[in-house]
């Protein structure tokens, strides 16, 4: 039977509670336990997918198609456990179903109330599925005293009470803020936030300390005298130089011995951490460095493209050097005093990521057009991919080549689709339908041409699986025209209709995908494509 986890937060938010959940998972699994994670947000949409990134950030995709919070992404770097829908559920979704049974008539005539049955279903969501798993990390989004995290306290509560003693541990992730005037950590903040979480009925068992300055064990100490935690379960966690030193500097705290300790587990074999020994060594030590321009839209937050952030870093220590981002802003390129050449000259590599909605549109396909002539590496990511071919139809002679996602079009290079084949088989939308959980999610299977770069990019794979994340899709009807100028369509989905991949023989490393490979890019296991294109940018900056 799984033992459970409830991670949550204090004080402040952005303490960083996913990668913590993500690190303690991994040092467990470093210890040969079978690991999983969960995410509980409070918020009332059913999922992310419809918010701005501007909002939430990056909208994570998981291969069952679900639409989920980024931290789902730093279990899976972190672990390389593959999350589902049933790893993450919002307030929004919890109400949802809710209020079907309820039109359904299945409460039979009883109130429906938060009290139990949200909480109810809170519950029931945490326990479902759990498989072989020794460990299930449940990470609550928001902080202890907010109004709309009150049922998913209320559901820890009962949890606790309701599972075999030893069954449940409690981890509250807390800052200690360092007051510069008077040159001390204060651990008020701290005594607060777990008076707060002590008056909704959770005592937490182990207290991870955010700081930006040492905590001496006199305040390690105070603070397990006024929390009720032992001093040794007071864990400091200060500022880490990298996300992937994180694991190994909880574990020098102790984060894993309390956890291991705090379900009465004394005999734990020591974990093998050679795996982010080696991680953090090629991150630390880079032997050169390129530099990559991203020409985007959400390009002021760093946390709209996470994924993309970190596979790059994840290319970068597959040929151990360091990637430099230049975030570009695709409307600097637009307009006649765009002044392309000399920002994206100092380029190794253009990437033009995934978006949505014509801003910014041109300004990608003229990034497009740069790394075409001059032959600086290219890589299109699901609407790069997209700006890719209408760029390759402009240049073919398709003047007016568009997508209809930006407005009506005589020349649809790319259009809104509204069948396609799945696992699940046909699937059909409308185009005026919902936005929200309606595009083409999931994992879909790609096959690939052989001598294609993408074959042997993927090791001579003829089949790959990848996440996609969209309602547009390149028009099979300029593929015949858009080979004949150059651009190869090298990945097909297996029914032959759906173009996938595209590339350019004739470029130094020119590759569109209509996916997403970001999202399964690993630090210890680069995704191919991100090491081939990092490799290309080396080749690049060796040139110049
Ligand atoms: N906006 C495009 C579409 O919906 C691309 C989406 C994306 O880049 N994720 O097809």
């Amino acid at each position: 039977m799984a033992r459970y986890i409830f991670i949550t937060g204090g004080v402040v938010s952005s303490l960083g509670k996913g990668l913590m959940a993500a690190s303690l998972a991994a040092l467990l699994q470093a210890r040969g336990y079978k690991v999983r994670i969960r995410k509980f947000d409070p918020y009332l949409n059913v999922d992310p997918g419809t918010m701005s990134p501007y909002q939430h950030g990056e909208v994570y995709v998981t291969d069952d198609g679900a639409e989920t919070d980024l931290d789902l992404g730093h279990y899976e770097r972190f672990t390389g456990v593959s999350a589902k829908q049933a790893d993450n559920v919002t307030s929004g979704r919890i109400y949802q179903q809710i209020i079907a049974r309820e039109r359904r008539g299945d409460y039979l005539g009883a109130t429906v109330q938060v009290v139990p049955h949200v909480t109810d279903a809170i519950k029931e969501f945490a326990l479902a599925d759990q498989g072989d798993h020794d460990f299930i990390l449940c990470e609550f989004g928001g902080t202890v005293g907010d109004i709309e995290g009150l049922p998913f306290m209320e559901a820890i509560r009962q949890l606790r009470n309701e599972l075999e003693p030893h069954r449940t541990l409690s981890v509250h992730v807390t800052l200690v803020p360092y007051i510069k005037a008077a040159g001390e950590l204060k651990t008020k903040p701290t005594q607060h936030s777990v008076r707060e979480l002590a008056s909704l009925g959770i005592q937490p068992d182990i207290l991870l300390c955010r700081a930006e300055h040492p905590i001496p064990d006199s305040d390690r100490r105070k603070i397990a005298q006024f929390c009720n935690v032992r001093p040794e379960a007071v864990i400091p966690a200060l500022d880490a130089p990298s996300i992937y030193t994180v694991p190994l500097q909880y574990h020098a705290e102790g984060l894993d011995r309390e956890v291991l300790r705090g379900f009465g587990i004394t005999d734990a074999p020591e974990p093998d951490l050679a795996r982010w020994d080696d991680v953090v060594e090629r991150f630390n030590h880079p032997e050169g460095e390129v530099t990559i321009g991203v020409v985007g839209k959400y390009v002021g937050l760093p946390d709209a493209y996470k994924s993309l952030n970190e596979a790059l870093v994840h290319g970068g220590m597959a040929h151990r050097v360091k990637v430099n981002i230049q975030w570009l802003d695709a409307e600097l390129f637009e307009g006649a005093d765009g002044d392309i050449a000399s920002r994206l000259e100092p380029m190794h590599g253009i990437l033009v990521p995934g978006g949505f909605g014509e801003r910014g549109s041109e300004g990608k396909i003229a990034s497009v057009r740069f790394a075409r002539e001059r032959g600086v590496p290219f890589f299109g990511i699901c609407l790069g991919m997209q700006m890719a071919c209408i760029e390759g139809a402009r240049a073919a002679g398709f003047e007016h080549a568009s997508s209809t996602e930006f407005g009506p079009t005589h020349e649809p290079v790319v259009g809104i689709i509204t069948e396609w084949m799945s696992k699940e088989g046909l699937q059909k939308r409308e185009a005026s339908g919902d936005l929200g959980g309606t595009m083409r999610l999931g994992a879909y299977e790609a096959k690939l041409a052989g001598n294609s770069r993408v074959s042997s990019v993927y090791g001579g794979a003829t089949s790959i699986s990848e996440r996609h994340r969209h309602r547009y899709e390149v028009n099979g009807a300029y593929v015949a025209p858009l080979e004949k100028d150059g651009l190869i369509f090298s990945g097909m989905s297996p029914d032959g209709l759906l173009p996938e991949i595209v590339e350019r023989p004739d470029h130094p490393w020119f590759v569109g995908v209509q996916f997403h490979p970001e999202l399964k890019s690993k630090p210890f296991d680069p995704h191919p494509l991100f090491a081939g294109f990092i490799g290309a940018a080396l080749d690049q900056a060796r040139l110049v």
